[in-house]
């Protein structure tokens, strides 16, 4: 799509940052317009019967891509960097799930997928891919390169979520990446929680990774989207998938999702700062017994932290010593900035409960005590403490 941008730098010889208000603009299409049109389309009309057969049309139809949809790949191609041959994108998250995985397997194949995976990719690999007849093993997500001991002829992908969007634990990606490619396996990579901007995925041996765009890049908790990046090995499967499923992102859906991508760098850093503030003042708490935040040096996965991820989102989760589940709940429900809710990435602060020992199968789940996720979104800091506050005084009314 750069055909218009001749005077324009090379996009690639500049910074992540620059790239993500960069990439995919092409204003003199769009009569000077900094931003491209919502573009609301099926049908796309062909000039002559002869250009109709031969396809001959910039866009053939709506289905198959529009310069709305157009933009916000161009726009993610240029921060996944040079490994990224192409992107594609769905209308959820959990549909870039399920595109990765039905891209990459067939019957027959086996997939190893972390035990802390996002639930409903869980689902997805219990209920559906067994009547494609492709099995799944559940594995330790700290298994490393050990995970090549748990490779069967057949397997043909590792699905990793690091960190776990729940548990938190940090993954080794490069040695698990060693150790599929080995293999002839591929790796699909959940890489919602860094995003492309604090985990290089690709560069660091991941095939496929996927995002929630729902989330970070979405940033305003109002649309639904699910983003694939590829490289040059799987992405003719993942193009022909997509196309064949005949699924395709809503316009005004894109349009909000490549206006939250320009804004993904000023929003992340202060979900990061904002974020680790009242971690590290969770952790001193007498309440809390342990923070679970990749950030923290207390964090077992830290080191591998600091060596593969270049910063942390506003998403960790909180263990508090034992009380009485009615205790938890009136924290959560005295709290009146951090809203009970699923989703996260917009700029409002949430907090939930949950127990991954209801669903683990690999590894045994014993935190200690009740469990809460927390989103630090980008109130002021010092309200947010004011409000945990509060929900700590009420929980100690009740225990
Ligand atoms: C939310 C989420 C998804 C699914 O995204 P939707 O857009 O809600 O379908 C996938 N993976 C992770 C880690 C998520 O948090």
């Amino acid at each position: 799509m750069n055909k218009n941008r001749g005077e324009e730098p090379d996009i690639g010889a500049t910074r992540p940052d620059t790239r993500l208000v960069t990439g995919g603009r092409d204003p003199q299409s769009f009569h000077g317009f900094v931003n491209p049109p919502v573009v609301h389309a099926s049908t796309v009309l062909y000039p002559t019967a002869e250009d109709f057969l031969a396809h001959r049309a910039r866009y053939v139809y709506g289905r198959r891509g529009t310069p709305t949809s157009e933009a916000f790949e161009e726009a993610l191609r240029a921060i996944e960097g040079k490994l990224c041959a192409g992107v594609a994108l769905v209308p959820s998250g959990l549909a870039a799930v399920t595109v990765a995985l039905l891209s990459t397997l067939n019957a027959g194949d086996h997939v190893l997928v972390t035990d802390s995976v996002y639930l409903p990719t869980r689902k997805f690999c219990d209920g559906v891919l067994p009547r494609f007849g492709i099995s799944t093993t559940y594995y330790d997500p700290l298994v490393g390169g050990a995970v090549a001991g748990l490779m069967r002829p057949n397997t043909r992908a590792v699905f990793v979520e690091s960190p776990g969007s729940l548990s938190f634990e940090i993954q080794d990606i490069p040695a698990i990446s060693r150790a599929a490619h080995a293999r002839d396996a591929v790796v699909i990579m959940d890489n919602t929680w860094a995003t492309p901007l604090y985990f290089d995925a690709l560069a660091k041996g991941v095939d496929l990774s996927i995002q929630a765009a729902t989330k970070y890049i979405g940033g305003h908790s109002d649309l639904m989207l699910g983003t694939l990046s590829a490289n040059s090995g799987v992405w003719p499967r993942v193009k022909e998938t997509v196309g064949a499923l005949g699924l395709c992102a809503g316009p005004d859906d894109l349009y909000l999702g490549l206006r939250g991508l320009r804004t993904m760098s000023v929003r992340l850093a202060r979900h990061q700062e904002s974020g680790l503030y009242i971690a590290r003042w969770l952790a001193a708490r007498a309440e809390v017994l342990h923070v679970m935040h990749p950030g923290l040096e207390t964090h077992p996965g830290h080191e591998l932290f600091r060596r593969d991820f270049t910063g942390a989102s506003g998403l960790f989760s909180v263990v508090l010593r034992p009380v009485p589940v009615a205790a938890a709940h009136a924290f959560l429900n005295t709290l009146t900035l951090f809203g009970i809710g699923a989703s996260w990435g917009g700029y409002e602060s949430l907090a939930i409960p949950f127990d991954c020992g209801a669903f683990r199968t690999a590894t045994r789940w014993a935190p200690g005590g009740p469990t809460i996720r927390i989103h630090v979104g980008l109130e002021d800091v010092a309200d947010l403490i004011a409000d945990l506050e509060c929900g700590f005084a009420a929980l100690a009314a009740v225990s």
